[in-house]
Order: C-alpha cells, then structure tokens, then sequence
C-alpha cells in the first residue's frame, strides 16, 4: 500500500491532475461509468439493499449525473483565481485567491447509498485536482467490486484508486499519510478517522449520522396534512427502507393531532407498499443480519412494543421489517436514544408544538430538522433557536439533492460540508497570493520608529 500511495503522490507532484483538462476528462469518464453501466449499478443496488431501480436512479445514478454536469459545467469558473482587495497601507499591490489541489486525498464511505456517497465526494475531489483513494463499504459489496472493478476503468488509474475492504483495510488506510480524509459513517468510527488524522493533523470531513426530528405541526387543511404524512412516509421507509442519515428519525406532534396522524400514516403506508409490504417490490431490505438484530432489539422492550400502533412483523430471513409506527415509546427506550437507521417511526406527542424547541435543544445536534407548519412565527422561531446541519420546511431529505446547498453536519453529526461547489472547497486550497511594486514604501513600518526619519 505504502509504494502505490508513493507513486500516487509523486503523480500528482508531476502535476498530471492539475489541469482542466484532466479534471473534465475524469469527471467525463465518471459521467461515461454512470450511463454505459446503468443496467448493472441497478442490479448491484438490488443485490445489495433490494432497491428498486426508480428509487436507484432517483437517489443514485440520476443525482450523480446530475452533480457531475453541474462540475464540468462550473469547473473553469471554480478553478479561476478570485482577485481581492488589499488595504491602502499596501499601495501598488493586488492579491488573488488561488484554489490549488490538495495533494493525495482518502474518501471513506458507507454502504446506504453506496454510489452516492462514494461518488459525491469523488467529483469534488477530482474537479479540485487532486490524486484520490476511495474505499468503499464492505456491506454493500455488489455496489463495491462494480466501483473497483468497472468504474476505475474510465478513469486514470495512477490517480484514482478504489480499494475495497472492511474495519481493517480502513484502519490500515488511517495510518498513511494523507492530505484530507473525507469519511461517511458512524461517530463512532468518526471519532477513530480523527484521531488518526490528528497524528499527522490532516484536516477532515466528517459526514456522520443522528437523529433527525420531524415536527408535525396541527395543520388544519386535510390537503397539508395528506402532503405532509406522504413526505414523511416516502423520506423515512422509501429511502432505503429508513437506512439513510436523513431519514425522519421520529416525529414531534401536538397530542390532540397524534391519532389523526397516525391514521394518515397507516393510509399512506398502505398505499405506497400495499396491504402486505412483505411482498411489495418498493421497499428495500434491511442490509444485513447484524442490522437487522440491532433494529430487533430496538422494539424488545416490554414498554416500545405496547406502543407500536402499526406493523412491527418481522422476517429474519428475508431481512424484512414491515414500516412499523410507535405512538410515545419511553424517551429513555434505546429506541429514542440511539439513530435508528430503518423502518421504526416513533411519534412523540407534546402539548404545544412550540415545546418541540426545547425537546430537539436537549438532544446532541442533528443532521437535519424537518418541520411540517405554516405556522410563521413559528418557522421563525426554528430558524432562530434551533442547531442542525440543515432545516427544512414542509418536506424531508430535498436538501441532499441541491447543488447549491452545503450538505453536512454539526456537533455530533459532523463537520465539514459538501456537493456542488462546496465539494471543489472541501478538496481545494485557496492560496492567498500577494504582490507588490518596489517601488512606494512607509517610514513607519521600520524602526527605529523615529518619527522624522522618512523612508526613500
Ligand atoms: P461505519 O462507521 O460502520 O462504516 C463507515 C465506513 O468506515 C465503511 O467503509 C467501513 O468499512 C469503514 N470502517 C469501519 N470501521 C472502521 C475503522 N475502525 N477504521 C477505518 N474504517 C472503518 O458506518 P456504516 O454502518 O457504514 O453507516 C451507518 C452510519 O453512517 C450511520 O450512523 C449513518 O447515519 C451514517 N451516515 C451518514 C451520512 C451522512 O452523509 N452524514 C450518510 C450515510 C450514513
């Protein structure tokens, strides 16, 4: 590993990716992978995490190729100098801002989105210049070999290496030195990834995972309230079956709403995957046995299970859990402690909807606040008192797919932030380049300080 890091370092100290022209023929090669490969990546994502292909296309290969136009398109621009002002002391100056490359650069990423989040961080590594290594998920390992094997193909594989591998090729890859590492996990994992990067102070980003409140507010139209209930049940058990760090986590509700609510949902739920969700071919699997445990052991307790109020049947073997509604299970249940990352939806009943303020402030900070109002001074409120890496009204998980958006956490849900031209940043330098004429000086910039001495 060592001598392949070194040739992939002295690449890119020969300068071979710092043109445009290197950078648009890469990100081309990925725009090549993602049309000519569709048909497979389908097939992976299916293998992998059940997917159905409309959900693959909408959250993979449709946003990939999306984001990827949205660099070639902006690239040129995003490469150029910025000019900048000096300050009258400097006379006879200018100063630019010059983004310059990185050097050799680590994406780790997780399986829920295999491409997605592999890729995402890709382009902006490749649009920024630099020589990149990927490792991709072992648990989604269809997704995997097709990224290794197929996809480094249209790409210059002297700067672009996907190595595949599980906790120890991750651990081996954090003991190289590096001159970013951008990872996509658990805090548990991304509290290692800073520690090893702290050894050789690499800067990091962080895309780490949570819990996501959504507030329902008693909205009083049936129309808002049918929009809001869809939102939530296609965010939460139509994206990758609630495997996803932007998924709804549990809802906040004012208790004279909670039953009505929870009628909706059952409705909702019947229509997107039927009476039996069993045999529906639009939810996913869950992606593993271990997860599909830990997703069990959410609902052991005597006291969650009593409030289940929809689904909760299981298949082991089939990694199969049915979209399951939990109407006020204990605040001190593992279930409303811990992310949930699956199918599981707590609601949480409050007595004004302004309470929920106050409830998401005494949780650690989340990747994203979802809020369902029209209620005005209310937004503002949320805009004002709240913390999270991204706020939306009146829909969930949109905010993934604008390229002019940053994406990222906070607090315990991360640190950095990146897609569009915020992914060019999180791979780029910019250089503050000053220059002067010989010409023009100050005497008080010299000492002896001696006020009559003037200077040239
Ligand atoms: P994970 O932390 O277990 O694994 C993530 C990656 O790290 C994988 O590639 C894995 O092989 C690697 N890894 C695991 N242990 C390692 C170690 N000791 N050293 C080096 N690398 C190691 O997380 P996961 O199960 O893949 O993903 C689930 C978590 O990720 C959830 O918390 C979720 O919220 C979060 N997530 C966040 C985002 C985001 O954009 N913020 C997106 C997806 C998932």
């Amino acid at each position: 590993m060592e001598s392949e890091l070194e040739s992939m370092r002295q690449y890119f100290n020969g300068g071979n990716t710092r043109d445009a022209s290197w950078r648009e023929s890469q990100l081309k090669g990925l725009l090549l992978f993602m049309r000519e490969k569709e048909a497979e990546i389908f097939k992976a994502l299916k293998e992998d995490l059940g997917k159905h292909p409309v959900e693959a296309f909408r959250d993979e290969v449709g946003t990939l190729i999306k984001s990827i136009n949205f660099a070639l398109k902006g690239l040129k621009n995003w490469m150029s100098s910025e000019k900048v002002k000096l300050p009258k002391i400097a006379i006879l100056s200018s100063a630019e801002l010059v983004p310059q490359p990185l050097g050799l650069v680590l994406i780790i990423s997780s399986w829920n989105f295999p491409f997605g989040l592999s890729l995402e961080p890709l382009i902006g590594a490749i649009a920024a210049g630099n020589t990149v290594v990927l490792k991709p998920s072992e648990l989604a390992p269809a997704c995997s070999s097709l990224l290794a094997d197929v996809m480094s193909t249209y790409l210059d594989t002297k700067a672009i290496k996907v190595i595949q591998g599980g906790p120890s090729v991750g651990e081996q890859l954090l003991q190289q030195k590096w001159d970013k590492i951008f990872f996509t996990g658990s805090s548990r994992v991304g509290r290692t990834v800073m520690s090893a990067a702290a050894k050789h102070l690499t800067p990091v980003v962080l895309e780490l995972g949570g819990k996501c409140p959504a507030v329902v507010d008693s909205l009083s139209s049936s129309w808002d309230k049918q929009v809001a209930v869809n939102r939530i049940i296609v965010s939460k058990f139509g994206n990758c079956t609630g495997q996803a760090c932007i998924a709804v986590d549990y809802i906040l509700v004012e208790k004279r709403f909670a039953s009505a609510l929870v009628e909706l949902m059952k409705d909702s739920i019947k229509k997107m995957f039927g009476d039996n969700p069993r045999e529906s071919n639009t939810i996913g699997r869950i992606v593993n046995k271990h997860h599909f445990l830990r997703l069990q052991n959410l609902l052991s307790d005597l006291a969650v299970q009593k409030s289940i109020v929809y689904g909760g049947s299981m298949d082991e073997e089939n990694l199969f859990i049915e979209p399951t509604v939990l109407l006020d299970p204990p605040l001190e249940a593992d279930i409303m402690t811990e992310e949930i990352f699956g199918p599981l939806l707590p609601i949480i009943t409050l007595e004004k909807v302004e309470d929920s303020i106050q409830f998401i402030n005494s949780k650690p900070k989340a990747l994203a606040i979802y809020a369902f109002t029209k209620n005005e001074p209310f937004k503002r409120r949320m805009v004002a008192e709240t913390s999270s890496g991204s706020l939306v009204f009146n829909d969930a998980v949109i905010q993934y797919v604008a390229d002019t958006l940053p994406f990222g956490g906070i607090g315990k849900s991360g640190i950095g932030r990146y897609h569009g031209k915020f992914s060019f940043d999180a791979f780029t330098h910019y250089k503050p380049v000053a220059r002067r004429s010989f010409l023009s000086d100050f005497w008080f910039r010299f000492p002896p300080w001696n006020i009559h001495k003037l200077m040239l």
